[in-house]
């Protein structure tokens, strides 16, 4: 089978749909728009994806990855045509493709079926797209409601779009009609023919807050919420430093463990692989290997979540209990909250930090050792 590669225009700086990031950088059930469109274009069984990012948004790209590995972004200019344009050459420079789908992050439902239907038409033509009818009534607007424009033979033209890659290259190559809202019409301008196939509802834009809204809703529908439980405890030992909910806590006692002994990030760990039913912190994470030992517990939390986040999960909320009589969790409780917040990448409403002591009694009560307790409620897509 022809090779072939993705180009995710994830270029725009735009924040029409509010939340203070440029949209593709919006979180959507817990994960950037972006990904969700990487991930949709993964399972479309393409052979690789580069994504054309905007200048200075390399960190925001990195976050948005939450782990997934791609090859470095391509940066983009100021139009979309510059940053497709970009991607294009970017690509010439490699082992360029047979084929590339160029495609917009702000879509981030992609069916793999459009896929398959886009790469048969690259049999028969340089280029493909996906369309569909316009159902709506059309009419011309300047001031009053004008005349009615016949719809029969109007399309509404989608993407990814699909295109022999040295054909769509050459096209661009040539362009000089300025903006350009796809890449069908700089195809066109070259010559090229461009085929259509059917396109899919579920490939509209994102572009508002309430385009947003609907997104989160459909994605809630598909996903199955999961309950995990997490408990762990460490003996309490002179001479160690004392690491819980992810802070350094002055105390004249650590906790006795391989790692740092957050027993309150183990609890927090083992509740969120417990919800995703991917065994427990021993299991990814055996003490017997020495890459651990003294190993900060943020990297176990962050495993856990990125094990949820790369099956298209998303982290609802943790509610985490240490059990201890001291040192005293009050004073380092909204910051923990804050730590763990800013660790699962969720707002720090959706955690909670709680104390109690067991009024002296057992190991606890006895300063032995401190407990903690974690409860992880996520959601799944349901065919994950
Ligand atoms: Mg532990």
């Amino acid at each position: 089978m022809e090779r072939m590669t993705a180009l995710l225009v994830a270029a725009g700086s735009g924040s029409r749909a509010g939340g203070g990031l440029p949209k593709q950088y919006r979180p959507l059930a817990g994960k950037a728009l972006l990904a969700h469109a990487l991930d949709r274009l993964e399972r479309a069984g393409v052979d690789e994806v580069r994504v054309v990012i905007a200048a200075g948004h390399e960190p925001l790209f990195e976050e948005a990855l939450g782990g997934r590995a791609l090859p470095s972004p391509i940066v983009g200019g100021a139009e979309r045509r510059d940053s497709v344009r970009s991607g294009l050459e970017a690509l010439a420079e490699g082992a360029a493709p047979d084929l590339v789908l160029i495609h917009d992050a702000a879509r981030p439902f992609l069916p793999p079926a459009v896929v398959g239907r886009l790469r048969s038409a690259l049999a028969d033509a340089p280029g493909a797209v996906p369309v569909l009818p316009v159902v709506d009534t059309l009419a011309r607007q300047s001031g009053a409601l004008g005349d009615v424009v016949d719809r029969s033979e109007l399309v509404r033209v989608q993407t990814p779009q699909a295109f022999r890659f040295g054909a769509i290259l050459a096209a661009h190559r040539a362009w000089r009609g300025g903006a350009a809202t796809d890449d069908a019409q700089i195809a066109r301008a070259a010559g090229l023919e461009v085929a259509t196939v059917e396109g899919d509802a579920a490939l509209e834009k994102l572009t508002y807050e309430a385009d947003f809204a609907r997104a989160e809703q459909r994605l809630a529908a598909a996903m199955t919420s999961r309950t995990g439980l997490g408990f762990d405890v460490h003996a309490f030992a002179a001479g160690r430093e004392l690491w819980l909910g992810g802070l350094l806590i002055p105390h004249e006692r650590g906790l006795e463990g391989h790692s740092d002994a957050d027993a309150a990030l183990h609890a927090i760990t083992d509740a969120l692989l417990g919800a995703a039913g991917e065994g427990d912190i021993g299991d990814h994470f055996p003490p017997s290997d020495p890459r651990w030992r003294g190993a900060p517990s943020a990297l176990f939390v962050e495993h856990a979540r990125d094990l949820i986040l790369a099956r298209g999960g998303a982290i609802d909320h943790v509610d985490v209990t240490l059990i201890c009589e001291a040192p005293r969790i009050g004073p380092h409780r909204a910051a923990m909250r804050s730590r763990i917040a800013q660790l699962l990448r969720v707002a720090e409403e959706r955690i909670s930090v709680k104390a109690t002591t067991t009024e002296r009694l057992g190991f606890t009560g006895r300063g032995e050792g401190l407990a903690a307790q974690a409860v992880a409620t996520i959601r799944l897509p349901e065919k994950s």
